[in-house]
């Protein structure tokens, strides 16, 4: 469990998670967070900034500590995409310390009655004295969605914001009171116009840009054709599954499942 305000100590010994506005200190961009003691992280930490546990990778605590003024030396504040590179633990600890410290930072005041938040003792949430409204981090899930043929090809599209021969599967936010199957087949329906069947849920991954989580499902065309959603999809394509355009990279859970289609799963 997410534990806040852990009080600091000069031998404190851990992975730290140094967040500023969305970005993650890191030493240099392929290295890992720092692992080290409270008393060796670097010199622009006060010692003011709050600390919250946020698990253990092989028994060593993961720290984030929530520093709100991004100091000089910009080059050493990065997207936690970055962390993609190192293990799935650090990535992972790296999408729990973004997202814990965006809810700290806008969770300060009341969204209903405009008073002043306090954090919960016993849970990570915030809690306002004078009109009783609780929040918790936000998490918005999406879906990913794989759709494949009977001629064994499989579905890749390119949306308004990725560059010209970079394609994916197609993906969308799940919708107020949807579950994650209604979620995918509306999608693929605005997005491609067609419509799937047979869904297979594939796993999840957290994707702290900002609160996302992602989960993936594998689909079967069912029928229709092809026609992209304007200012949302540039293009799509039924590709073979030995002729794929440049794609996520597999530390991304759309990567893992082209990955695994492309080796014959389905
Ligand atoms: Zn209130």
């Amino acid at each position: 469990m997410i534990k806040h305000n852990v009080p600091a100590a000069a031998d404190l010994y851990g992975h730290w998670f140094i967040v500023s506005q969305g970005k993650i200190w890191l030493r240099s961009v392929d290295a890992a967070p720092p692992l080290c003691r409270y008393d060796q992280l670097p010199e622009f930490l006060d010692g003011t900034e709050p600390l919250c546990l946020l698990g253990a990778i092989d028994g060593v605590d993961c720290y984030l500590l929530n520093y709100t003024d991004r100091p000089e030396a910009e080059e050493q504040w990065h997207s936690a995409r970055v962390l993609l590179q190192q293990s799935a633990a650090i990535f992972e600890h790296a999408a729990r310390a973004c997202q814990v410290a965006l809810f700290l930072q806008t969770h300060r005041y009341c969204g209903q009655c405009g008073s002043s938040m306090h954090l919960v003792n016993w849970e990570l949430a915030a809690l306002c004295h004078k009109c009783g409204h609780r929040c918790y981090p936000r998490i918005n899930p999406c879906v990913l969605i794989a759709v494949v043929n009977d001629k064994n090809q499989l579905l890749l599209a390119r949306s308004a914001r990725h560059k010209t021969g970079f394609f994916s599967i197609l993906a969308g936010f799940v919708e107020s009171a949807e579950t994650l199957e209604q979620a995918a087949v509306r999608e693929v329906k605005e997005e491609v116009g067609i419509d799937i069947t047979n869904l297979r849920y594939m796993g999840s991954q957290p994707w702290p840009f900002p609160h996302s989580l992602m989960t993936a499902f594998i689909a079967d065309y069912k029928s229709g054709e092809l026609v992209c959603q304007p200012d949302e999809i540039e293009e799509a394509h039924w590709y073979d599954l030995d002729q794929l355009p440049e794609v996520p990279m597999v530390a991304t859970l759309s990567g893992q499942v082209i990955q695994y289609i492309a080796k014959g799963g389905r």
